[in-house]
Formats: structure tokens, sequence, C-alpha cells
């Protein structure tokens, strides 16, 4: 018998499992692409079947491989895309309807409605969230309202990590962890439990909730591979990072740079609400400690990168992002303005749109993919100094994600931000908190045994200053905004 973890990310582009020993090193994982359904504009939708088959192939193909039985799993870890949505039948375990994406739209009118009615301020207050379509809420709403309502009885509805829970355990656990709760619009952060008022609020009055647990906890047990594996960790994508990233403290702070960019700030047991447009959200839940968070997302990051490398063919590779810049010309003024999917945090400016600004004869691919870099650099800049005018204190920042692999990004981002920058060993920190969880939920490891196994990969210190290029580049952005 062996010592194993093993974690289900269940992301919006793949599905993915991933083996890890008992110092929870990466030993091996097995990745599925997911389908993305866009049946008109502004709809994002998942095929509920094709997600719960993909993880199902992945873990199976994952314990063959490395001839794995049940009994070499301590537990499973599971963390998820946040926000989106299943509707599925309490009997069959049939989904009535492809589940609605997280970047999903179609509830932008329902919104504006909610907000002329003038509850925007109570939602805020009581789940330190904004009015948006992203959130869960306004979608299961769309979904109870678009099937029958005799179907409805029948239903249950679910974010992802509720889902996959009740189809591992046959259908034995209707649960969801306290992450993915606060994320649907309907959860209170203040008194952490579900807010009647807020679903009355929605027309969600008369449906099942998933009873919310803490992060590591027992989540039931599967035996649909081989023998009986516990599920004993569980938490949305961006929070998984947080514990995955080890980011325990009162003041640490982690950014994942993937296809957007996640800023998470641990605000330990304060509340803060943000008056520059960051949420309030639950960071994690240990047994009954309640850790808060604020969280800034960029909607470009990594996929700036894809975007020179697939539409403006500028690059053959990310990779090639790191040479071109260092082959730039130093006093190269151009400044790219990455709002190609509107702006997020702190703006929120859903129509803007990308721009490339300063051209000169002598500009090139090598000057845009400095400007590029910046870009993000700049916006984390940006979240930074939202979180620090709402409070917090921010002394040292580690970073994840694909693109903190490009060691000269890591370097503009400690000049512009002028912070300390840690980068772990393993990068891929989703996966590595669902597993760091599992460990905690099994009773394999305790906090102060998980933090031994974060191993730190290289140190960035700021050098010069980028003060003077982020202004320009701020101001350029305000200009636009104010068009
Ligand atoms: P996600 O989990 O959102 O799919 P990943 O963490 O896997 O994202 O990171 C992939 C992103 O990172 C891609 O958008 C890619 O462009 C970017 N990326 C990967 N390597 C580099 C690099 N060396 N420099 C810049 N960007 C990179």
């Amino acid at each position: 018998m062996n010592n194993y973890f093993l974690s289900i990310d269940q992301g919006t582009t793949s599905s993915r499992a991933i083996l890890y020993d008992d110092h929870i090193n990466q030993v091996d994982f097995v990745q599925k692409e997911l389908e993305q359904h866009y049946p008109s504009i502004g709809l994002v939708e998942h095929d509920a079947n094709e997600i719960w088959d993909s993880v199902l192939y992945c873990v199976e193909e994952l314990m063959k491989r490395n001839s794995l039985s049940h009994k070499d799993i301590i537990s499973i870890g599971i963390t998820n895309q946040r926000e989106t949505v299943v509707a599925w039948d309490k009997t069959s375990g049939k989904p009535a309807h492809r589940a609605l994406v997280w970047q999903d739209r179609r509830t932008s009118d329902y919104c504006a409605d909610l907000r002329e009615q003038g509850i925007e301020t109570e939602i805020r207050q009581k789940t330190g969230l904004l009015l948006d379509p992203y959130f869960s809420a306004t979608k299961i709403k769309w979904l109870k309202d678009s099937l029958g309502e005799k179907e409805i009885s029948n239903l249950l509805f679910g974010t992802i990590d509720s889902y996959l829970i009740w189809k591992l355990t046959n259908g034995k656990k209707f649960v969801t962890d306290i992450t993915n709760a606060s994320r649907t619009s309907l959860f209170n952060i203040n008194n952490c439990d579900w807010d009647q008022d807020l679903l009355k609020v929605f027309g969600l009055g008369s449906i099942a909730l998933a009873e919310v647990k803490a992060n590591a906890d027992n989540y039931g047990e599967t035996t649909l591979f081989g023998g009986s594996i516990k599920i004993s960790g569980v938490a949305g994508d961006q929070q998984a990072a947080l514990i995955g990233q080890n980011c325990f403290e009162k003041g640490s702070i982690k950014s994942t740079y993937g296809t957007g960019c996640f800023l998470i700030l641990n605000t330990g047991e304060e509340l803060i609400r943000s008056k520059n447009k960051l949420l309030t959200t639950i960071g994690y839940k240990l047994d009954s400690e309640v850790c808060y968070a604020l969280e800034g997302s960029i909607f470009m990051a990594g996929s700036l990168i894809q975007w020179l490398r697939d539409q403006m063919g500028i690059l053959e590779s990310a990779e090639d992002s790191e040479r071109k810049a260092l082959d730039a010309d130093p006093e190269s003024r151009v400044f790219v303005i990455p709002a190609m999917t509107g702006l997020g945090a702190p703006h929120w400016e859903s129509d803007a749109k990308g721009a490339i600004f300063g051209l000169t004869m002598g500009s090139g691919q090598n000057e845009i993919s400095l400007a590029a870099l910046e870009a993000v650099a700049f916006q984390s800049k940006e979240l930074i100094n939202a979180m620090e005018a709402d409070g917090g204190k921010i002394t040292s920042l580690k970073i994840d994600g694909g693109m903190s692999k490009n060691n000269y990004f890591a370097q503009i981002l400690a000049n512009t931000i002028k912070i300390d920058i840690c980068r772990p060993k393993n990068i891929e920190t989703t996966a590595l908190g669902a597993a760091y969880l599992a460990a905690l939920g099994s009773g394999f490891a305790t906090k102060s045994e998980i933090t031994n196994f974060w191993q730190s990969d290289k140190e960035f210190e700021p050098k010069e200053s980028l003060n003077k290029k982020f202004d320009e580049w701020q101001g350029i952005l305000k200009g636009l905004i104010e068009q």
C-alpha cells in the first residue's frame, strides 16, 4: 500500500487529475480538454455530462497509468471553476441543462433591473460581491425560470464542486465548501450562512441548498474506483491557490497569472469592505477559523500573450515573449491597454476596448512584447494600490500560474510594485492547494506540517523604478475610459 493524494482540478478549459506523494510532491497528472459552447453572443456553456466524464476519465487513467488501487490513495481533494452552475435531477443525476459558465452574461438585464430596485448595497453588504452576471445567483434564477415548474421540484442546483461530489458519492452528498458558496451571491459572509432574504430577492426561496462545509472536512467517500476513497478537501480555484501558496498569515498575498490574473490578500478575521471595487470573499475556513480575503481580478494576463501569438503573429510561443522583451529598446515608450474583453478590477468597465499607443518607426515586435509584459505588471499595481487604499498591508507577493515562469515578467512586476516577489517550485498551486486540503482534512498533516511541504524556487527583488512609465500608462488608460 502506498500513500498518495489525488487532486481533481475541474477548470474552465480542462479537467485534470493530479497525483501527489506523501510529501505533496507532484508525481503525475492526466488532463482532458473541455469543449466550450457559445450558443450566441455573451452566452457560455459547458456540457455537464462532459465535465463529469472528463473527470472520471482523468482519475481512472491516472490510477491505471500508475498501477494504483483505491487503497493507495489516502484521500481526494477537489478544486473547481467558481460561480459556474449546474442543475441536475436528484434521482438520476442527469443534467437538466448545459452548465452556465461564469463568463456567461445572459443575466445582464436582470442584474440591471435588480440594480434599479436599489438592492445592490444590500448584496454588497451581505455577500462582499458586486451585482453582476458573473456570480451564480442570477444564473440559477435563469435556469429555474427556463425549466418547467414540474421539473424543478426534482432538481438540485449547485456549483461544480457540489455536482462533482454528488456524482462521486453516488448521490449521497449534496454539499459545497464555504469558498464556492461565497461566490454565489446567496451566501452571507458576515454570519457564514445562506441568506434567506437574498434567496427571496433572487426568487430562489424554494430551491434546495447544499450543506456548506469547511475546506478540510469530511465530504463523504467515493466507491467508483474499486473501493472506498475519502474526499476530504474542497475549495474554489483561486482560494485553493491561496492555500497552495501557503498564504495562511494575515497580510500574505498571492497572484495567479494564468489566462487572467487573480490577486488575493488574506485579511484574517477582518472582513474589509472595499471602497475600490475589489471583492470581499471567504479565503478559507479550517476547523472553526474563518479567514476573509480581498480579491481583485484582471481579465487579460496570459491571454494577452496568447493574443500576441495567435492574433498578431508577433510571438512564436508564449516563452518567446521573454526573449523579445529583453531585446526591446530600453528607451521605448510603447504602451498596451489590455482591455480586449473590457476591464476588470478596479475599473469594471465592461465596454472598454484594447489599444496600443506610442508607436514610432523604431517600434517592432520586441517593443510591443515588452509593453505587454509591462501592461500586466501595471494592472497588478492598480490592484495592489486598491488593496492598500482599502487598508491592506502588503510586504511580499507570491506568484504562480503559467505566466509566472517568465523571469523577465517577474522582475518587471517586482520593479513596478516595489515589493519582493517569490515564486514556488510548483506553480500549479490550484491543484496543490486541493492536495494540501485533502492532507489536512484526512488528518494526515497539520497546518504547520503543510507549510514545510511548500518550496520556493526563485525570489525577485525590486531594482530600477518603473514609476514614470506606470504613471504614463495609467494616464493613457484613464483618458480611454473617460472617452
Ligand atoms: P490557465 O490555468 O488559466 O489555463 P495557466 O496557468 O496554465 O493558465 O497559464 C497559461 C497562460 O500562461 C497562457 O495564457 C500563456 O500565454 C501564459 N504563459 C505561459 N508561459 C508563459 C511565458 N513564459 N511567458 C508569458 N506567458 C506565458
